[in-house]
């Protein structure tokens, strides 16, 4: 299922697409009488709570509404917002996870590469799919894109074993980790800071449950500023795959359902191009992972 938020007379409300349509939630539960013995689901942190029980009785209601359109808004019309606003805890960040030359020149030093590089960015960076971009040349001339595949939690874990890592996968998103790189590269050599400016942080359009995504190592991520690509990468291209990530990550940390993990982005990000390039007001960013969703958003001045 793609499971999304979307805003009508004012109000955020969870949805699922059927088609070229979604349905409320909500209404959905209502509608069967379920609803006045469990309350619907407000937000898709809700829906993820509830688990694969809660998939399941959505799953149902569906069937049960099958060809009915009384409850449906077309898609196209949808004003589509964040499906987590915000995730759980800050979005944790996967650094260098496609840089193959990377791994094989560190191998070639006798460097590990046993470890990812991990970083997290601010909840308050968490935008719309097709939200505007702010960029203030006060605050930073270097705007730089990461297209990423995000994976959301669905259960509590510690010390998870890879081979049981899918499990703990409610769904995944498109994210795009957008960088202040003048602020990541100046302000003491660390991270946080950069990538934390408000609004920075696109996700969506929806979450596409994990059922029907039987390998996330089998999935393209584009980026395209002005139409013109600038990344196009496998996600088999991994240095660490989704199930092994998530090992990695709850070593000693526990992970929450609606914990967003942005899984890195591949080459082609703009302060490394020659010579370098960044977003500039009336540039057009889209971010695409292909059988997930594409974000759209436009880069607007200040
Ligand atoms: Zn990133």
């Amino acid at each position: 299922m793609r499971l999304l938020m979307y805003r009508e007379a004012g109000v955020a409300r969870p949805g699922v697409v059927v088609g070229e349509e979604v349905v409320d939630l909500a209404a959905l539960a209502r509608r069967d009488g379920s609803g006045a013995d469990v309350p619907p689901a407000s937000d898709l942190a809700g829906v993820i709570d509830r688990g694969q029980e809660g998939l399941a009785s959505i799953r149902s209601r569906l069937a049960a509404y099958g060809e009915s359109h009384e409850l449906s808004r077309p898609l196209a019309e949808l004003d589509i917002l964040a499906p987590l606003d915000p995730p759980r805890g800050n979005v944790v960040c996967i650094g260098r996870n496609y840089e193959e030359h990377a791994a094989e020149s560190a191998r070639a030093r006798g460097e590990s590469m046993q470890r990812p590089t991990v970083f997290t960015k601010a909840q308050t960076t968490i935008t719309g799919p097709f939200a505007d971009i702010r960029v203030d040349p006060a605050i930073s001339a270097e705007i730089d894109w990461e297209a990423e595949l995000g994976v959301v939690i669905g259960r509590r874990g510690i010390n998870i074993r890879r081979e049981d890592a899918l499990d703990y996968v409610f769904g995944y998103t498109v994210v795009n980790d957008v960088s202040a790189r003048d602020i990541q590269h100046n302000w003491g050599g660390q991270f946080f800071k950069g990538k934390s400016i408000d609004g920075y942080c696109p996700i969506g359009p929806w979450i596409v449950t994990a059922d029907e995504v039987p390998d996330p190592q089998a999935l393209q991520v584009r980026l395209r500023v002005n139409g013109e690509t600038k990344q196009d990468a496998g996600t088999r291209d991994m240095i660490f795959p989704v199930d092994e990530l998530i090992a990695q990550l709850s070593l000693g940390m526990t992970l929450l359902p609606g914990t967003l993990i942005a899984t890195g982005t591949p080459a082609g990000v703009g302060f490394a191009r020659t010579p370098p390039e960044f977003l500039r007001p009336g540039d057009v960013m889209e971010t695409e992972v292909m059988g997930i969703g594409t974000l759209r958003n436009p880069i607007v001045g200040i």
